[in-house]
């Protein structure tokens, strides 16, 4: 069997790699993926081989011993106690419950408890080939919308799937944000970016003014989530504290109730290096921050009208007030 010696990290990381062709055909097998399963069924404790074997079902214990040894070192751990998951098994069972690779989805449009915040029509959540969308039916406002593997949306009741659809895609920005893929886990950094709204796949892609967003990219795989400036700081420091002060918890609120998610308040204050102030609106109240190429996030008082309007002569006319297309 080859071994990739690649690369994959550089502070002097040792990492072995199974070719991927390999490490997928050793799982290729009923008998196989049943030891997995068993022993994910059992953890945290281990399992002798006798109990393994009759758990998965295997008369002939030669055979049964052959797959298993397939299996160690990569997906199962072996001591005198019995044999456990190695924490790729643990990896591939949960893609397997998870639906990711086994299920596809889609789901009767759900109509949710609150109005369109652009137009009081009704918003929907739409799920289709793994895809989940929140959008408005009558003004096509998009919401949010991303890829949902089938089984995050399993467990829960019907009227629970537009909130758990709305926590995933936030947890999905977390991930980036934090600096990590969240599919390949590999590093991801987050950016300010200039682009034409013609080129992204969006509700108002038919309006052609530029608009700014943030994209993580991945150093690893081509993995980019995109969200809106405002998705991207809602969860800073001064944005939190600003919700804190109207009684909004803005890490748990649907993102379709806070309106100024969705509001155009956005404004580029310079282009090279990028830089915008987004205005949040709570009420009467307002807060500006001034948002970096990198992400940095400072509030600017309110009353400094000549802080919020520095270097606004500087950004051409058609870039001032662009509004962030989807929220992700
Ligand atoms: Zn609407
Ligand atoms: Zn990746």
């Amino acid at each position: 069997m080859r071994t990739h010696s690649d690369d994959v990290g550089t502070a002097g990381l040792a990492v072995e790699a199974l070719a991927p062709e390999d490490a997928f055909a050793l799982l290729g097998n009923e008998i196989r993926m049943g030891v997995l399963e068993a022993l994910w069924r059992a953890l945290p404790d281990r399992v002798s081989f006798s109990d393994l074997r009759e758990t998965v079902g295997v008369r002939d214990s030669g055979q049964f011993n052959y797959h298993l040894g397939r299996l160690t070192d990569r997906f199962v751990h072996r001591n005198e106690d019995g044999y456990t998951l190695r924490p790729a098994g643990t990896l591939v069972m949960g893609a397997v419950v998870s639906g990711s690779y086994t299920h596809t989805g889609r789901a009767d449009p759900i109509r949710l408890p609150d109005p369109c915040y652009l137009c009081g029509g009704p918003l929907v959540l739409t799920y289709e080939d793994e895809r989940a969308t929140i959008a408005c039916e009558d003004c096509a406002e998009l919401v949010t919308g991303a890829t949902v593997p089938p089984g995050v949306l399993a467990d829960y009741d019907t009227d629970d799937l537009p909130g758990v659809v709305a926590a995933f895609v936030r947890t999905l920005v977390r991930h980036a944000q934090a600096g990590f893929c969240p599919t390949c886990h590999g590093r991801m950094e987050g950016r300010l970016q200039l682009v034409d709204a013609t080129d992204t796949h969006s509700a108002d892609a038919d309006t052609a003014d530029p608009t700014v967003r943030v994209s993580y990219d991945c150093a690893r795989c081509p993995e980019r989530v995109q969200a809106s400036v405002a998705t991207a700081i809602m969860e800073t420091t001064p944005v939190v504290a600003f919700h804190d002060d109207h009684g909004i918890d803005v890490t748990r609120e649907p993102t379709w109730r806070l309106d100024w998610l969705h509001d155009d308040a956005l404004d580029v204050v310079s282009t090279d290096p990028l830089c915008v102030h987004r205005t949040i609106t709570l009420g009467d109240d307002r807060l500006t921050v001034v948002v970096d190429a990198d992400l940095a996030v400072e509030p600017i008082p309110t009353d400094d009208p000549v802080l919020v309007d520095a270097d606004r002569d500087a950004v051409p006319q058609e870039l001032r007030g662009s509004r962030p297309d989807e929220p992700v």
